[in-house]
C-alpha cells in the first residue's frame, strides 16, 4: 500500500484526519492519531519501528469490526494488536493499529467438565489462568511473555510453551475461532468434514473452506515434502491443516500463526487441562556443552513434561547475583559446562519419583557419572521440594534478565533465536552455530527448549552501525541455510513478521510459497489485513524499518543526574532510555509493583514501555523540537508515581523514576514552576513557619470553599485532606541520647515524620535506646533549618535544589559515615533517596559513604538481630498484623526485613498484603487529575485486602501510603516502629509498661 508519493499507506493529511474523524464519531474507544501515540505504537519487541497511521482502542468486538470497516473503505490497511511483544516485528504496520488488549479481555462462557472455554482474543493468559485455577485447570502453552501476551496474539503467533512436548503448541489447543475476514464476512473456524456435510456457514464460507480445502488436497505431497517434520514449526501459514489426513479439519488451525493477516479473530475457543499437582526436577549435569545437547534425544524417551537447558554463562551469571547463590549451590554441583533440567509432572507424584530414578540410571547408560572425566562427568541432582523448583524457575528467568540488561551498544538481538531441529542434530547445530557467530565476530548465550530442539540464542551485535547490520544478515542467511540442511524449522516459536517471512522462499520453496500467497489473497485479496508479514515481505534488513535508522541521530542535551553507567548523549542517558526492548513485562497485571498506573489504566500512554519509547523518540527528534519538556512528555508521566519498581522488575533494568526527573528539570527550566510544584518542592522550607502556625495553615481542611480554591488556584484536590500540621513537632534539644557506651546510630528525622507523625521518630528513638544503641541526632552541620533529603525537590523537577539539601545532609552526616556509623531513617522514600538519587548527584566518598550507611530501622535491627545484638524484651500486641510495603522498599529489596522484624513480635501472625503501589505516591495522590487514578490504585488490592480484614493491624513504613490507608479505607496505619513499641509497652519488663513511666533522658 504505497501511493505515488511514495507515502506509505497511500493517504493525504486531509483523508486521514477524515478517517479519524469517523472513527472518533462512530466508536467510543480510543481513536489516537497524534505523534506521540502513533510513536508508541509503533514498536514491538523486534528491533523495526513503523509509524502507524493510527491506534484505535475498542470498547466491543462490534467496534473493532466497525474499526476495520471504516479503515478499510478509507483504503487504509489495519494490523490486530496483543500485548505486542512479538519478537518479529509482527505488530508493527503503516495502517491502523488496532489494540484488543485493553477492553476485549473476557471469558465468554467456560465448560468444567468439557475441559474448554471461549475468550475474547484480549485476554491475557496469566490472567486467563488465574480465572480457571479455582476450577482445577489451566491453559498450558505457557509462554514466557505469559504475564502480558494474550490469547489473540498467541494464536496469532501459534506460541509455544517450555511444556509444548507434553501440551503441543497454541495450534494443537485451539479447538475453533470465530473471525471477521477483510470484506466483513463473519465466520465460524472450527472442525469441519472434507465434504463439508453438515457444516453451518455462509455460502461465502463454504466456498472459501472448500478451496481451502482443495488447496490442501493439490498441494499434500509438496507440503509433505517440504515442511519440517518438527513440532517447533510455527513459519508460513499451516497448509498442513489442510491435507486430507483424517475425515475432519480443524479450518482454525489454518488461522493460528496467521499473525493477523488472514482474518480478525473474535473469539478462540480454547482445550483446557487439569492443574499440574505434582512434579520433580531432574538437574543433568554435562562436563561440556555438545554432550547436553547430544544426551536431549535420549532424555525424552522417559516423557518429560520439558527438557530445559542452562548453560555456564547463564550459571556464572547467576552465581554472581546473591539471591541465586545458594539455589545453584543446591542444585548444581561442580563446575558442569551446562545442566538439563529435566522436569516429570504426571499426576501421582510416585511415578514421578520413578521416573527420577529412571533418569539417574539412563545418564548412567549414556556413559556420565560423578566419577568421569572431563565430557562424561556428570551425574542427577534430584530436585523434589516445591520450594526449590519455583526458586530454579525463577533463576532461569532472571539469568536471562541479567544477559538483557547488558548496558553497551551492543545487545543481544533476536533473529535466529528460536529455530529447532531434529533433536539428533540439535548438538551439531549448536557447535555450528556458535562458529557462525565466532566468524563473524560475535557469540550468545544458549539457553533452550531441549525437548522440542528448539534453542534460543541471541548473538550480540549494533543493530546501529552497518557492520553489524550486514553481519546479521550473513548470520541469518548462514544459519537457516543450515537448518534447512537439518530438515529443522528456521520459524520455532516466535513467528514469522518481518524477520524472518522472506526466508519462506528458501525454507519452503517456491511452490508453498505461492501457495501461501494464493490462501492470503483468497482471504484477504486487497491487502487490509497487516500487510507484508508471511508473504510479500520486505528485506529483513531493510534499516528504514529500523527502531535505530542510519538516520538515527540523539542530539547533545543537558541532563541533570549521572548516567555515566550508560552510553550515548545527555551523558549516557540515551543509553539508559534505549535499554528498553519492549518486552513487555511492565504490563504485568498482577505480582510484583511494576506498573501500578498501567494497572489502573491498561493504556499503552500509562506503562513504563510506553513511557521509555516516547523519550527514545523524543530525544531523538522524532516528536518535535523541544519534545521533551511537551506538554505531551507531561502527560506521558503524569501518572507515574515514581515507585521505582520499573528499576527493579523490568528485565533491563529501565529506571523511570529517575527519568521522570529529567522530564520534570527539563520542564521546569522551559516553562517555571506551576503553584502545586512550588507548594510540593518548597516544604521543608515552610515547614517549620507552617508548623508554628498549624490552626491558620490546617483551615484549608477544615473549609469546603478553601479546599475549592486550591483545587482551582494549585490543582489539589479539593476531596482530599492535606497531612495536618502540629507545634509539637519532632525537635531533639540533645545531640545525642541512650547509653554512652552504646553501639553508635544516627537517626535521619526526615520532613514528613518530624512535621506531622512525630509519634514514628519518638517510637523509633525509644527502640534504639531500649535496644542499647547511643542515638545521634546531629544538628545541621551549617546550624540552619532540619536536614532533608531533597525529594520534594526531586518531585518537582528542582533538581539543583535537592542538591543543596542533600549537600547539607551530606556534611552533617559523612563523619560518622565515615565512622562506619549506621545512618537509619524511617521514611522509605526519603532514606532510599540517600541510596539511589544521591549517587546519581555526586560521586565523591563523602556522599558514598553516607550512602553506603543508609538504611531503614528495619534493615538495621535485622542485621543487628542477626549479629545476635539485638535485644528487645518485646510482648505480644495484637493476632495478625497486615503490613502494606512501599515501592521503594520492594525496589531496594528492604522489604523483606520489615516482615522479619514484625516476626518479633510474639504471636503477631504477620500478613503481606499482596500490593502494587499505594497510589498515594508523595503528592501523587493529591493532584485534582490523578485522585481518580490515585484512588483506582489502591482499591486495585491494598484497600479491598484491608476492608476484608477488620481486626487486624494495619502496618505501613511510608507516610503516603498511611494517608491513603485513612482515606480510603478509614482505617489508621502504624509504622513498624509504633508496633515495636506497642509491643514493648506490652511487655511486663517493660521499664515502660506504665502510662507513667518516665522518658528516655535524651542526652
Ligand atoms: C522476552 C520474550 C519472551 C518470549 N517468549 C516466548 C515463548 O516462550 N513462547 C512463544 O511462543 N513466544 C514467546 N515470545 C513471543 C511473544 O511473546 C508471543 O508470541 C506472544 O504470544 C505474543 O502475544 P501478544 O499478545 O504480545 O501478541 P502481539 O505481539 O500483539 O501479536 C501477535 C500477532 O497476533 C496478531 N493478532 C493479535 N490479536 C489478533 C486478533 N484479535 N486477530 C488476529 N490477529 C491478531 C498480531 O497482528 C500479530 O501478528 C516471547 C517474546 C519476548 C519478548
Ligand atoms: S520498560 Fe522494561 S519491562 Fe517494559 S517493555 Fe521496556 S524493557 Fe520491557
Ligand atoms: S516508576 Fe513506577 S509508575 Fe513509573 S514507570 Fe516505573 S513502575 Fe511505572
Amino acid at each position: 500500500m504505497q501511493d505515488d508519493s511514495g507515502q506509505r499507506g497511500g493517504m493525504s493529511d486531509t483523508g486521514l484526519t477524515a478517517l479519524k474523524d469517523q472513527l472518533a464519531r462512530e466508536i467510543t474507544g480510543e481513536v489516537l492519531f497524534d505523534t506521540y501515540s502513533r510513536g508508541r505504537y509503533a514498536t514491538d519487541a523486534s528491533f523495526y519501528q513503523i509509524m502507524p497511521a493510527g491506534v484505535v482502542v475498542p470498547r466491543s468486538i462490534d467496534e473493532a469490526l466497525r474499526a476495520m470497516a471504516i479503515c478499510r473503505d478509507a483504503g487504509r490497511s489495519v494490523t490486530p494488536r496483543g500485548g505486542g511483544t512479538s519478537q518479529c516485528g509482527q505488530t508493527v504496520n503503516d495502517g491502523i493499529v488496532i489494540d484488543f488488549s485493553k477492553h476485549l479481555n473476557r471469558i465468554v462462557s467456560l465448560d468444567v467438565a468439557g475441559r474448554a472455554c471461549m475468550v475474547e482474543p484480549g485476554i491475557v493468559l496469566d490472567d486467563l489462568n488465574r480465572q480457571l485455577k479455582p476450577h482445577g485447570l489451566w491453559f498450558p502453552v505457557d509462554v514466557s511473555t505469559a504475564s502480558r501476551a494474550t490469547i489473540g496474539g498467541m494464536a496469532g503467533n501459534n506460541s509455544c510453551g517450555g511444556r509444548s512436548l507434553r501440551y503441543g503448541t497454541m495450534r494443537d489447543n485451539t479447538l475453533s475461532m470465530d473471525a471477521a475476514l477483510a470484506d466483513g464476512t463473519m465466520l465460524h473456524f472450527g472442525e469441519v468434514p472434507r465434504n463439508l456435510a453438515g457444516v453451518n456457514s455462509s455460502d461465502g464460507g463454504l466456498a472459501l473452506f472448500r478451496d481451502m480445502l482443495d488447496l490442501g488436497a493439490r498441494e499434500a505431497a509438496e507440503i509433505s515434502e517440504r515442511f519440517p517434520k518438527v513440532q517447533r514449526r510455527v513459519g508460513g501459514y499451516n497448509l498442513d491443516a489442510l491435507v486430507p489426513r483424517n475425515a475432519a479439519n480443524n479450518m482454525a488451525h489454518l488461522l493460528v500463526g496467521s499473525e493477523g493477516t488472514l482474518a480478525f479473530t473474535t473469539k478462540v475457543e480454547l482445550k483446557l487441562w487439569p492443574l499440574i499437582r505434582n512434579k520433580v526436577l531432574g538437574v543433568c549435569h554435562f562436563g561440556s556443552f555438545y554432550e547436553a545437547m547430544d544426551a536431549a534425544q535420549h532424555l525424552v524417551k522417559l516423557r518429560p513434561i520439558a527438557v530445559e537447558l542452562v548453560d555456564r554463562t547463564m550459571l556464572t551469571l547467576g552465581r554472581e547475583i546473591a539471591m541465586f547463590r545458594s539455589i545453584i549451590g543446591t542444585a548444581v554441583r561442580g563446575d558442569p559446562d551446562a545442566v538439563l533440567i529435566v522436569e516429570f509432572a504426571e499426576q501421582d507424584q510416585a511415578e514421578n519419583i520413578r521416573r527420577l530414578k529412571q533418569l539417574s540410571e539412563l545418564m548412567a547408560d549414556l556413559g556420565f557419572g560423578w566419577d568421569r572425566p572431563q565430557r562424561k562427568w556428570g551425574g542427577v541432582v534430584e530436585i523434589t521440594e516445591p520450594g526449590l523448583q519455583t526458586a530454579i524457575a525463577e533463576f532461569r528467568a532472571a539469568g536471562l534478565n541479567v544477559m538483557m540488561s547488558m548496558k553497551q551498544e551492543g545487545k543481544p538481538v533476536s533473529f535466529v533465536e528460536d529455530c529447532a531441529v531434529p533433536l539428533p542434530h540439535l548438538a551439531d547445530y549448536t557447535e555450528r552455530l556458535n562458529r557462525i557467530f565466532a566468524r563473524h565476530g560475535t557469540s550468545g548465550t544458549m539457553y533452550a527448549h531441549a525437548s522440542e530442539g528448539c534453542l534460543h540464542v541471541r548473538p550480540v551485535l549494533n543493530l546501529k552501525l552497518e557492520k553489524d547490520v550486514k553481519a546479521m544478515r550473513a548470520i541469518a542467511e548462514e544459519t537457516f541455510a543450515m537448518v534447512r540442511e537439518y530438515k529443522g524449522s528456521h520459524s520455532g516459536e516466535h513467528g514469522d513478521g518481518i524477520v524472518r517471512s522472506e526466508f519462506h522462499q528458501t525454507m519452503f520453496g517456491p511452490r508453498i510459497t505461492a501457495d501461501f500467497r494464493e490462501v492470503k489473497h483468497r482471504f484477504d485479496p486487497d491487502a487490509v489485513l497487516n500487510p507484508g508479514k508471511i508473504v510479500d515481505p520486505p528485506r529483513m534488513d531493510d534499516r528504514a524499518l529500523f527502531r535505530y535508522p542510519p538516520e538515527y541521530r540523539v542530539p547533545a542535551l543537558k541532563t541533570a543526574l549521572d548516567w555515566s553507567a550508560y552510553p550515548g548523549a545527555g551523558g549516557g542517558f540515551q543509553g539508559a532510555v534505549e535499554m528498553c526492548n519492549n518486552n513487555g513485562a511492565c504490563r504485568k497485571l498482577e505480582g510484583g509493583v511494576m506498573c501500578p498506573s498501567y494497572r489502573a489504566t491498561r493504556d499503552e500512554k500509562d506503562v513504563t514501555r510506553g513511557r521509555a519509547n516516547t523519550l527514545r523518540l523524543a530525544i531523538s527528534g522524532q516528536l518535535g523540537a523541544d519534545a521533551l519538556a511537551s506538554d505531551e512528555m507531561a502527560d506521558t508521566m503524569k501518572l507515574c508515581v515514581s515507585c521505582k519498581a520499573c528499576r527493579h522488575e523490568c528485565p533491563t533494568g529501565v529506571d523511570m523514576a529517575r527519568m521522570k526527573i529529567e522530564v520534570l528539570a527539563a520542564r521546569a527550566a522551559r516553562h517555571g514552576l506551576s503553584l502545586r510544584d512550588r507548594l510540593v518542592g518548597y516544604l521543608p522550607h515552610y515547614a517549620g513557619l507552617a508548623s508554628r502556625l498549624a490552626p491558620l495553615a490546617n483551615w484549608r481542611n477544615h473549609s469546603p470553599w478553601l479546599r475549592r480554591l486550591l483545587e482551582k488556584a494549585a490543582g489539589i484536590s479539593a476531596k482530599r485532606t492535606l497531612p495536618a500540621w502540629r507545634r509539637d513537632v519532632f525537635q531533639s534539644g540533645f545531640d545525642a541520647t541512650g547509653p554512652a557506651d552504646g553501639r553508635e546510630v544516627v537517626l535521619f528525622a526526615d520532613t514528613f515524620n518530624r512535621a506531622f507523625e512525630r509519634e514514628n521518630l519518638d517510637a523509633a528513638l525509644r527502640v534504639l535506646v531500649e535496644g542499647g544503641y547511643r542515638v545521634h541526632l546531629p544538628k545541621p552541620a551549617d546550624r540552619g533549618r532540619p536536614l532533608c533529603c531533597g525529594r520534594t525537590f526531586l518531585s518537582a523537577g528542582l533538581v539543583d535544589k535537592a542538591r543543596l539539601e542533600l549537600d547539607r545532609l551530606v556534611a552533617t552526616y559523612a563523619p560518622f559515615a565515615l565512622r562506619g556509623v549506621p545512618i537509619i531513617g524511617l521514611e522509605p522514600s526519603c532514606l532510599l533517596t540517600l541510596r539511589d538519587e544521591l549517587l546519581s548527584l555526586r560521586s565523591d566518598q563523602l556522599a558514598k559513604s553516607v550512602s553506603a550507611h543508609a538504611q531503614l530501622l528495619e534493615e538495621f535491627l535485622v542485621a543487628e538481630a542477626a549479629a545476635g545484638r539485638l535485644k528487645l524484651p518485646l510482648g505480644p500486641v495484637a493476632a495478625k498484623a497486615l503490613v502494606h510495603g512501599h515501592c521503594h522498599q520492594k525496589s531496594f529489596g528492604a522489604f523483606k526485613p520489615v516482615e522479619q522484624v514484625l516476626r518479633l513480635v510474639p504471636e503477631l501472625e504477620v500478613e503481606t498484603i499482596e500490593t502494587s503501589c499505594c497510589g498515594m505516591a508523595g503528592a501523587f495522590g493529591y493532584g485534582a487529575e490523578t485522585f481518580e487514578v490515585s484512588m483506582a490504585m489502591a482499591e486495585l488490592s491494598l484497600l479491598p485486602s484491608i476492608r476484608r480484614d477488620g481486626s487486624a493491624l494495619v502496618v505501613a513504613d511510608g507516610t503516603s501510603c498511611r494517608h491513603q490507608i485513612k482515606d480510603g479505607a478509614g482505617r489508621g496505619a502504624l509504622h513498624v516502629a509504633r508496633v515495636l513499641v506497642m509491643s514493648l509497652d506490652s511487655t511486663p519488663a517493660s521499664p515502660y509498661c506504665s502510662p507513667n513511666a518516665k522518658e528516655p533522658s535524651h542526652g
